[in-house]
């Protein structure tokens, strides 16, 4: 297949529910992509593996506990048959936790464990994704981050019970913008979605997923050069830093 009429493919972490697997669902609507879906327990990921029945793209569903440094080094290589010559268009970090802590209650572990999911781990799977993001026609990296990651925005929220969580969305905005400049090539994105229903983010959420995931779509899959190292609203809004 010539890279004009290939599929265009998708690496997305986190895909066995909420933002994941919305967003897995909604870009098998279309025929032109192929998902690599990664969940860390893809025979229990029923409503994932469910997507593949009506699906007009191509889905494969992969195994990544995003904390287990030596299955993400591996990645690269479980994902090379799928590929095939193709390289990577679209990786999308977005596997994260979320434990509620405050400033002065943070346990050392639980902020380690933050750090490790939201902030060590999408920093390695883009390290060790780039020789095949560089095969790639689109070359963009997503990094689902969140407003609570906005130093600016912090007053807003006030001391609040996501310490930890927030810290790690801070660092993974630095991440993205040190990404921007190592690597002015590829188009690297840090996103909030949003405050969406999910168990993550609750049932009092205003966001409904198809609303968040039909926006995160449009953002990434539009952004151009001049959008690389952007800290973006799912609606394609600034987040002031
Ligand atoms: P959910 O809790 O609904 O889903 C989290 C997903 O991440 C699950 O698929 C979970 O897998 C996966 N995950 C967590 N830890 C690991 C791990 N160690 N290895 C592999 N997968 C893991 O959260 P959301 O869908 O709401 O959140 C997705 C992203 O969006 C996160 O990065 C979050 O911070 C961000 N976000 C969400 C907001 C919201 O309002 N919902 C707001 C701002 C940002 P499993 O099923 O195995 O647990």
């Amino acid at each position: 297949m010539s890279s004009s009429t290939r599929q265009t493919t998708w690496l997305i972490t986190g895909a066995s529910r909420g933002i994941g697997l919305e967003l897995v669902r909604q870009l098998l609507e279309n025929p032109k992509n192929l998902v690599i879906a990664a969940c860390r327990t893809p025979e229990k990921a029923t409503a994932l593996n469910g997507l593949k029945s009506g699906a007009k793209g191509s889905l494969h569903v992969i195994r990544l506990e995003v904390t287990d440094f030596d299955s993400v080094r591996a990645v690269p290589k479980a994902i090379a048959p799928i590929l095939g010559e193709s390289g990577l268009d679209y990786l999308v970090n977005n596997a994260g936790i979320l434990i509620a802590d405050t400033p002065l209650t943070i346990d050392p572990e639980v902020l380690l464990q933050t750090l490790r999911t939201n902030t060590v781990a999408p920093a390695l799977l883009s390290q060790v994704c780039m020789p095949v993001l560089d095969k790639g026609k689109e070359k963009k990296i997503l990094n689902i981050s969140s407003t609570l990651g906005s130093i600016a925005s912090a007053d807003d929220f006030g001391a609040g019970t996501t310490a930890s969580y927030s810290m790690s969305k801070a660092a993974l905005n630095m991440l993205t913008y040190k990404q921007k400049l190592e690597r002015p090539d590829i188009i690297v994105i840090t996103l909030c979605p949003g405050w969406v229903k999910t168990d993550l983010g609750g049932e009092n959420a205003p966001v409904e997923q198809k609303d968040s995931i039909a926006g995160i779509i449009k953002v990434i899959t539009s952004a151009t050069a001049g959008d690389s190292g952007k800290y973006l609203r799912y609606n394609g809004e600034a987040i002031p830093w």
